[in-house]
């Protein structure tokens, strides 16, 4: 096989705070082949946003430090860029999407010129090619009205066309990778569906690889080839979308995958989250992060870390009694 496009190993990011040295990113490795999507999952605060940031070099050093024994993108090694190279990177080969769009965009240029300017930034074009390729690029993310939608400001439009607008910027520059850090978690059910829906058209039409970030394992099912399960700061479990929602096989994997409605409908008949809190990522238990919530930790569970095991077939996971889901 030909090298993925991304390769993450050994991925380290904390933050030196007045309460001690927070580590949000703990001993992360995964690849993404090209076209994959892939999703990250698990509870607030156990390290997505960190982890994606860290990819795309945009934690502040100090007070984060970032390091990995390798984060290699498209045959680039990220952490050795020079300023301008990791411009150049993120301006075309991998692009972000955050939640909030409002704070992404600007509110004083119309959303025209915004993609136009992203246009003209990143590609060797003249003004009225990038004008006409942003037109084009408003009716591929179906905004009505699009050339009456470029000339209004971000204010003046809804939650789920400001995405949109963030969509069509972050395809402007022919992405080969798209991070989207919880796109529609602030846009209702409805929008959040056709904001999905657009992001896999648009995958699918580009070929780009997308590392979705979400806390819906719904969501996953229908998006992703591929999960990583993070808990406290690591991958606890990833493997294909099969065998996670199949075999998972860390307890906090089928924690989440219980407080799915439909999944624990039908095997488990109630709804139910994972009982307890994650650890303070500042002062970290020995052992396992998990064990203080998990019904299966044992004696080892707290006096020894897991390692990362391989399962086959992709598969890999944290723990030292792995459980089977039963059906
Ligand atoms: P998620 O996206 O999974 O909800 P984050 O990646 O945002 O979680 O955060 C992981 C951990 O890192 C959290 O405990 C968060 O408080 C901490 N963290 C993130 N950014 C900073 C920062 N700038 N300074 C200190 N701690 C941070
Ligand atoms: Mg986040």
């Amino acid at each position: 096989m030909s090298n993925p496009l991304l390769s993450v190993e050994n991925l380290e990011t904390s933050f030196h705070t007045s309460s001690g040295n927070v580590r949000a990113v703990r001993g992360v490795s995964f690849d993404l082949e090209s076209g994959e999507v892939a999703g990250i999952v698990g509870e607030s605060g156990s390290g997505k946003s960190v982890t994606s940031m860290s990819l795309m070099r945009l934690i502040a050093e100090p007070p984060g430090k970032v390091s990995a024994t390798k984060l290699e993108f498209d045959g680039r090694d990220i952490l050795r860029l020079s300023p301008a190279e990791l411009r150049d990177v993120r301006g075309g080969g991998m692009s972000m999407i955050f939640q909030d769009p409002f704070s992404s965009l600007n509110p004083t240029m119309t959303l025209g010129n915004q993609v136009i300017e992203a246009i003209l930034a990143h590609g060797n074009i003249s003004k009225s090619e990038a004008k006409k390729k942003a037109l084009q690029l408003f009716e591929d993310v179906r905004i009505p009205l699009p050339e009456i939608r470029m000339k209004q400001y971000p204010h003046q439009i809804s939650g789920g066309q400001r995405q949109r607008v963030m969509i069509a910027m972050a395809f402007s520059t022919n992405p080969k990778l798209l991070i989207a850090d919880e796109p529609t978690t602030a846009l209702d059910v409805t929008v959040q569906a056709q904001i999905m829906s657009l992001m896999k058209d648009f995958q699918a039409k580009t070929g780009a690889a997308i590392l979705l970030i979400t806390h819906d394992l719904g969501v996953v099912a229908e998006m992703c080839d591929r999960v990583f399960v993070m808990y406290a700061g690591q991958i606890v479990e990833q493997g294909s979308v099969e065998q996670i929602f199949n075999t998972a096989q860390h307890p906090y994997t089928v924690g989440l995958l219980m407080s799915l409605p439909q999944l624990s409908e039908t095997r488990h008949k109630r709804l139910q989250s994972i009982p307890g809190q994650p650890p303070d990522l500042a002062h970290l238990p020995t052992g396992c992060p998990f064990a203080d919530r998990c019904e299966h930790a044992q004696d080892l569970c707290r006096q020894v870390e897991p390692g990362e095991t391989d399962m086959g077939s992709g598969q890999k996971l944290r723990c030292h009694f792995p459980i089977e889901l039963s059906v």
